[in-house]
């Protein structure tokens, strides 16, 4: 298809690279673009360069940070004695938006998937079960409620038995094949509330 540019082309491409974006979509992304000022083109090119440059991994809970430790990690006023585990950074959002959770976090950066591949080594597990001490009291499970992320809760529970520590998992509320990332406030606080230990 040579009906572009080939400076078009190439930028509808990589827009068709993004998760969700099919080529159409990615075409109007490339004209709204073309139709912004340049200096907006600029700022937006900047952001993506500057985040990618100053965003890292937490070292202790695996969250998006630009200051290692990061910020939720370096709180005093939050409960050491509790971490809630989830999938993805962005899991974490969704749980600070209800309010309800003042204790830690630690973020798998995915989950088990024997269909996919994935096996335990390839989540950020080790790194949880090094963050277990005395002063530990429990861990939440919050993987999506879908079958990886249930066979995940399960393993985590497993292995953290052996540590006496109360394993617990968001239950009601969220559906099963949902994602943590779509649920309204009210959903997730009852899901928070109803956990069960496991
Ligand atoms: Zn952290």
């Amino acid at each position: 298809m040579d009906f572009y540019p080939v400076a078009i082309e190439r930028l509808i491409e990589e827009f068709a690279k993004l998760p969700g974006i099919g080529y159409k979509t990615a075409q109007r992304l490339t004209i709204h673009v073309l139709n912004l000022p340049g200096d907006q083109v600029r700022e937006f090119a900047e952001a993506l360069i500057n985040a990618k440059g100053t965003i890292k991994y937490c070292s202790v809970c695996g969250n998006y940070t630009d200051t290692d430790p990061c910020a939720i990690c370096r709180n005093p006023n939050r409960d050491k004695a509790v971490i809630c585990v989830v999938e993805q950074p962005k899991d974490i959002i969704a749980m600070e938006r209800i309010k309800e959770f003042n204790g830690m976090y630690h973020v798998l950066h995915g989950t088990i998937s024997p269909m996919a591949g994935r096996g335990p080594e390839d989540i950020k597990l080790k790194e949880l079960i090094r963050r277990v001490n005395g002063d530990l009291k429990e861990v939440i499970v919050a993987t999506n409620p879908n079958i990886e992320g249930e066979a995940t809760a399960m393993y985590i529970s497993k292995i953290l038995r052996p540590f006496g520590v109360k394993v617990t998992r968001i239950a009601h509320g969220i559906p099963m094949g949902g994602d943590l990332e779509y649920a309204d406030e009210v959903t997730l606080a009852k899901a928070l509330e109803g956990r069960t230990e496991l």
